[in-house]
């Protein structure tokens, strides 16, 4: 088993990465814990939701679970109220520990419920999708969506623990697989040149689940991500890196219809269309860029960007959180390996986002 530690202002814990997880839960309940409440939703219930009851219940406390409906779109006020309604139905006090049993969307509102029950409770992330395990699980982001924006309300509140189990990508959609993969390759864009190469030679073996390569990238994943949020938790300043492609991605998504592309294809893209930015910008060697839209397409997600037209691109990005009076700011790539955050000159970003109606 390989063990990252997570070390912020708000709170130290392990991940512990290795197949068969799911089956020593019990180790990672706190020994004060009263009752725990096992959060997921139907279509990971099924597959996995009496192994993970069992395992839990190893610990000696009474288990409940509470099961929401499955994806983004409930991501709202009403299905986490669904939460608090299970724990108050069942007296759940301030000593009862949560688990996150899923991918990001449970995660995140699971966090979030943790975050504001009796004004915070503990959390177990248990992420099941690779986004989950190489992204969302880890750095103690949690919220839900508003009818007017993605992740608009939420807080930062770390689990106790994250415990991936690498087995159970195997019952993922190969696609799902494919857009986890998009923000694994981000990190070694932004801070790891030599796990970029890596990528690169695995990028095979990652999609078809080969137990090395996918639990060495996910390892990697958190120790990155964990390392810039042991830095920076709250986004004041480093953290921002981890939105590389996001700017581009988010557009693509929201002027698809956010579900057309899942969220990783979509930024697998927009590190496409970055890394072309950063050579007008930023000096990356064009070589570099090829390089990186080569490997986008090894893990299996698409490169060429959908024909929005420049005014409707550029007005979905001002909508992005990193707008600061107007001015568009992108996470720019001098070489591969490392990140800054600066704005673009206009006829650049145009330059690029021409490229989406031409190729
Ligand atoms: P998801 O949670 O919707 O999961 C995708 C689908 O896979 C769902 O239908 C789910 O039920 C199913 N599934 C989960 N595990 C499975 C398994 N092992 N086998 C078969 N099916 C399984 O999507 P996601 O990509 O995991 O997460 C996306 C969410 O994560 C978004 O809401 C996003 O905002 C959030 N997110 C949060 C952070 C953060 O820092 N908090 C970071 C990135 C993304
Ligand atoms: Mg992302």
């Amino acid at each position: 088993m390989s063990i990252v530690q997570v070390d912020t202002p708000g709170g130290r814990y392990p991940i512990h990465v290795a197949p068969g997880r799911l089956d020593r839960l019990a180790e990672s309940i706190p020994a004060d814990a009263t009752a725990i409440a096992l959060v997921t939703n139907p279509t990971v219930a099924a597959l996995y939701g009496e192994r993970v009851e069992k395992a839990l219940a190893r610990s000696g406390k009474p288990v409940i679970r509470i099961t929401l409906p499955d994806g983004e779109a409930h991501k709202d006020w009403q299905t986490l109220n669904l939460i608090f309604d299970g724990l108050l139905r069942n007296r759940c006090d301030r000593k009862s520990v949560l688990v996150a049993l899923g991918g990001g969307v449970i995660g995140d509102m699971c966090g979030f419920a943790a975050a504001s029950y009796m004004r915070g409770i503990r959390f177990l992330q248990v992420p099941t999708t690779l986004l989950a395990q190489v992204d969302s699980s880890v750095g103690g982001k949690t919220a839900i969506n508003h009818p007017l924006g993605k992740n608009m309300i939420g807080a930062f509140h770390q689990p106790v623990a994250v415990e991936i189990d690498t087995d159970v990508l195997r019952t993922l959609p190969p696609r799902e697989i494919s857009a986890g993969l998009a923000e694994v390759v981000k990190y070694g864009l932004i801070i790891d040149a030599e796990f970029f190469d890596w990528c690169e030679r695995n990028a095979a073996k990652m999609r078809a689940l080969d137990p090395e390569a996918i639990s060495h990238a996910i390892r990697r994943s958190c120790e990155l991500k964990s390392q810039v949020v042991s830095q920076d938790e709250r986004e004041s300043g480093l953290r921002a890196i981890l939105n590389f492609g996001h700017t581009f991605g988010h557009a693509i998504e929201a002027g698809l219809g956010y579900g057309q592309w899942l969220h990783g294809e979509a930024v697998g893209c927009g590190m496409v269309q970055a890394a072309e930015l950063s050579v007008l910008t930023h000096g990356l060697p064009a070589e570099s860029a090829r390089r990186v839209r080569a490997l986008v397409a090894a893990i299996g997600c698409p490169v060429q960007p959908p024909d929005l037209g420049v005014d409707r691109w550029i007005d979905l990005m001002q909508v992005d959180k990193k707008t600061e009076g107007g001015t568009l700011r992108f996470i720019l790539l001098p070489e591969i390996g490392r990140a800054c955050f600066e704005p673009a000159p206009l006829d650049a970003l145009k330059q690029v986002l021409a490229g989406a109606a031409s190729a």
